[in-house]
């Protein structure tokens, strides 16, 4: 069991007595070495004997080197160093919607790396959720985690470096969303803005989540991370680190550091650490080495409006998730050129995703369940929707044989 102390925060066993969070940085020496590198300076002995949960962002269908998923070279480090230590490993994953995990760690190349270690992938979708209280949450109280959480003495949190849309930066604490039960996880995208926070409501809910479900230990993977429109839609940028540590803030805000980012601007961090929860005040957390900041290398933010990154299309974006989100920009990516053939020239062509849309213009493609609404003629159900079916909608067709459509992008 995760155990949850008075202050509603997870113990973290590995370092019990620690006042100043220390932060490990390698680089240099490959995806693997690296890590092994980092793990070799935290004490992993409380694991003896103990079962640890490896959750690394294996969230999507990515294969390595696309900056969308943890590398498996860092998975097999992690597990190396824990069987080192004498626990019993296991890998667990909650996808998005319309991904199983197991599908999800054959395309990212983690299933071929625990295979060979005999170590155990969970599907924790599989097994009832745990519904688990949050006492001090302001946008959640209550939360369902996989069963298999519950499972393990201890969480290692293994997340990409990434830019994301919505909450700017996804590191080891966004990354336990994936412990959250199959679609409870839309359920933190769909909440009211709060009346006394002036942030959005997201942010507070991974604030809140953070209260009751941290990870014991974070290894961050830099080894290729994604800038701009992250989670999925944005551009590899290769970085070659990795970061670790025990408190999952300050491992997050020294991630962000080295992204070119400051943690206090990165809303679920910044309300996380106010409320305790783990220490982001660079001033107060030891990194090693000191030369880390010559790392540093600045990722693209997300761009603040879509159509300036798809010029020819309006993109009518309130309140969307990132599932819908991810799921325009890849399909505009591969089909945005290609499909302007299947409008009359000079006409304004509007997409529209998200909750927010109380109106949009006459013959609006709407994307997503939360569009219904809108009652349009060309409307792509889905939650989330599908490349595909936008396509269908427009062309009629489920492919297109045209040179106009960018090959190398997946959906
Ligand atoms: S349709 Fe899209 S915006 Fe609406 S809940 Fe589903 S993923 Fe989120």
């Amino acid at each position: 069991m995760l155990s949850v102390d008075n202050k509603t925060t997870t113990k973290n066993l590995f370092e019990l007595n620690s006042s100043l969070p220390q932060v490990y940085v390698a680089s240099g020496a490959g995806a693997y070495k690296n890590t092994i590198n980092v793990l070799k300076r935290i004490d992993l002995s409380p694991a003896k004997g103990k079962k640890v949960l490896l959750k690394p962002n294996a969230g999507r269908l990515a294969s390595k080197g696309e900056g969308i998923t943890t590398d498996p070279l860092v998975v097999a480090a992690a597990i190396d160093s824990f069987k080192q230590a004498g626990a019993e490993v296991s890998v667990g994953e909650s996808p998005i919607t319309g991904v199983t995990a197991m599908e999800a760690f054959e395309a990212t190349g983690i299933a071929a790396v625990t295979l060979e270690r005999n170590c155990e992938l969970i599907d924790m979708d599989k097994r009832p959720f745990v519904a688990l209280e949050i006492p001090e949450g302001r946008a959640i109280k209550k939360i369902k985690v996989c069963a298999d959480v519950f499972d393990h003495d201890f969480i290692v949190s293994i997340p990409v470096m990434k830019i994301h849309m919505h909450t700017l930066a996804t590191l080891s604490l966004k990354n336990m969303k994936g412990c959250l039960w199959r679609r409870s996880k839309v359920d933190l995208h769909m909440l009211p803005m709060l009346k006394d926070i002036n942030e959005i409501p997201l942010n507070v809910a991974i604030a809140d989540m953070s209260g009751v479900l941290r990870p014991h230990l974070s290894i961050v993977d830099g080894t290729v991370g994604m800038e701009g429109m992250g989670p999925s839609g944005g551009k590899a940028k290769k970085l070659g680190l990795v970061v670790a540590g025990t408190d999952a803030f300050a491992v997050d805000s020294i991630a962000c550091r080295l992204m070119g980012l400051c943690a206090e601007n990165i809303p679920h961090l910044r309300m996380g650490a106010e409320r305790g929860y783990g220490v982001i005040d660079i001033e107060k957390i030891k990194i090693h080495p000191e030369t880390w900041i010559n790392l540093v290398s600045p990722f693209s933010p997300p761009p603040k409006n879509l159509s300036i990154e798809f010029p020819k299309i309006n993109i009518l974006d309130k309140n969307s998730c990132s599932a819908c989100q991810s799921t325009l920009i890849l399909f505009l990516k591969k089909y945005g050129e290609a499909v302007l053939d299947y409008f009359p020239e000079n006409t304004n062509i509007s997409m529209a995703i998200g909750k927010g849309h109380d109106k949009v213009p006459q013959n609006t493609i709407c994307i997503g369940n939360c569009m219904a609404k809108a009652n349009q003629e060309k409307f792509v159900k889905g939650c989330p929707p599908v490349g595909s079916e936008i396509l269908k909608t427009i062309t009629g067709k489920t492919s297109l044989d045209s040179d106009k459509v960018k090959k190398e992008v997946k959906e």
